[in-house]
């Protein structure tokens, strides 16, 4: 029966931590596959076999869902037969008859895991590419850069003739980096910096600030489908939504206008840090870009980050907005962050916002505030929402 073939991708560097990576990767590919069906899944050589166990398994799903793991580099398909040279030929030609049709060039590659197989691999590999060479008159034979390479390999248990790899999802498994608190906004660029850090196998705890009856349902919803649309990817989350009407009014009640961002951004990780220190989290991840907007700049990143003693992960902060919409397109998110919606840093939007603030400065307009009274029952106001795959 047809299987999956899993490449392995910076696990294979990790030493003496590979063990525990490779078993955590197999138990999020367990995870993931297991709603296609019944599957076995090992390791063997830098690759994890998704071999399915019954015939009601849905192999195409599987396949989509296991480009989504992160720590899988490569993802392809291989097919089982005897391990006889004329039965891989054959094997190799129906299962391979789109591709070897319409490439220009080719070249076979062959591993042996049996011994006992009659041909070494530079032999089979030879043998079978002759053959396929005489049956696709479009094929030429190129070792260094061909447009198809047909793998075969011979196992103890059979032979295998791979399909072409398609690229995964990179990175590091789900679980071994940690967990973080992620900033999730409505906009593009939080789902994209929540994905990069759980490309990097940190397991994240989202959490929404809302300030209803500024922004809508609507907007809360967003966020949840936002959520929704990562979770193939970052798995299962919690979502904290946070309310922030009553800071927010607080501020500008008190604070002087060009300070309101500011002082607002500093609340939102306070409450991040709040939230995090209770899972015990160790950082804190935001979609902030150096010069996007006036809350962006250096000197207003120190104000935000003066608040708070984890470390604050912005893997946004050298890109530019094409390359966020890229990842954002390619990950699923940017049609839903497109959709219309107030943010609540949108609502109170001072006109001429502090672009270079000084930190004293900064921490004398917030004097005005009770900010350990504001932060309780912000806290104690959240709302646990469960995000399911
Ligand atoms: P985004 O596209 O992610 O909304 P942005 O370019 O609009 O980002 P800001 O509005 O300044 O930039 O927000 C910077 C970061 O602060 C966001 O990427 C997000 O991590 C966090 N953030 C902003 N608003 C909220 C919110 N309402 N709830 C949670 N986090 C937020
Ligand atoms: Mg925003």
């Amino acid at each position: 029966m047809e299987m999956i073939l899993c490449k392995l991708g910076e696990v294979i560097l990790k030493g003496l931590n590979r063990r525990s990576f490779e078993d955590k990767l197999i138990s999020n590919l367990r995870r993931r596959v297991s709603k296609s069906g019944n599957f076995r899944i090992y390791s063997k050589q830098s690759t994890i076999y998704v071999e399915p166990v019954s015939d009601d398994c849905d192999l195409d799903a599987a396949f989509a869902a296991c480009r989504q793991v992160f720590g899988v580099i490569a993802v392809s398909r291989a097919l089982p037969c005897a391990k006889d040279v004329q039965a891989i030929l054959a094997t190799a030609k129906t299962y391979l008859h789109d591709e070897l049709s319409t490439a220009k060039s080719f070249k076979v590659e062959s591993k042996r895991a049996d011994k006992s197989f009659p041909l070494t691999s530079i032999q089979l590999s030879q043998q079978v590419g002759g053959a396929l060479h005489q049956a696709f008159p479009n094929l030429e034979v190129n070792v260094h850069d061909p447009e198809l390479t047909v793998f075969l390999e011979v196992r103890d248990d059979a032979a295998f003739v791979h399909g072409p790899a398609v690229p995964g999802a990179g990175g590091l498994p789900l679980g071994m980096g940690g967990t973080a608190v992620t900033l999730l906004s409505g906009g593009i660029d939080s789902p994209v910096s929540s994905w990069m850090m759980a490309k990097r196998g940190v397991t994240l705890e989202p959490v929404h600030f809302f300030s209803p009856p500024y922004t809508s349902e609507a907007a809360k919803d967003k966020v949840m489908q936002l959520a929704r649309e990562l979770t193939p990817w970052c798995g299962r989350m919690r979502l904290q939504i946070v309310p922030f009407t009553e800071i927010q009014e607080e501020i500008r009640r008190k604070v002087p206008e060009d300070f309101f961002t500011l002082v607002m951004r500093r609340f939102m990780m306070r409450l991040a840090e709040r939230c995090a220190e209770e899972i015990r989290a160790k950082s804190i991840i935001t979609g902030e870009c150096l010069g996007q907007v006036a809350s962006q700049t250096m000197e207003a990143l120190r104000c935000t980050e003066d608040v708070v003693s984890l470390p604050v992960l912005r893997p946004l902060i050298g890109m530019d907005k094409e390359e966020i919409v890229r990842i954002s397109r390619k990950i699923g998110t940017f049609d839903t962050s497109i959709l219309p919606y107030e943010d609540c840093c949108t609502v109170f939007t001072p006109r001429h916002p502090k672009t270079k603030p000084h930190l004293d400065e900064v921490r004398e307009v917030e004097a005005a505030l009770d900010v350990e009274a504001l932060c309780n029952r912000a806290m104690d106001g959240r709302e646990f929402v469960r995000i399911k795959l």
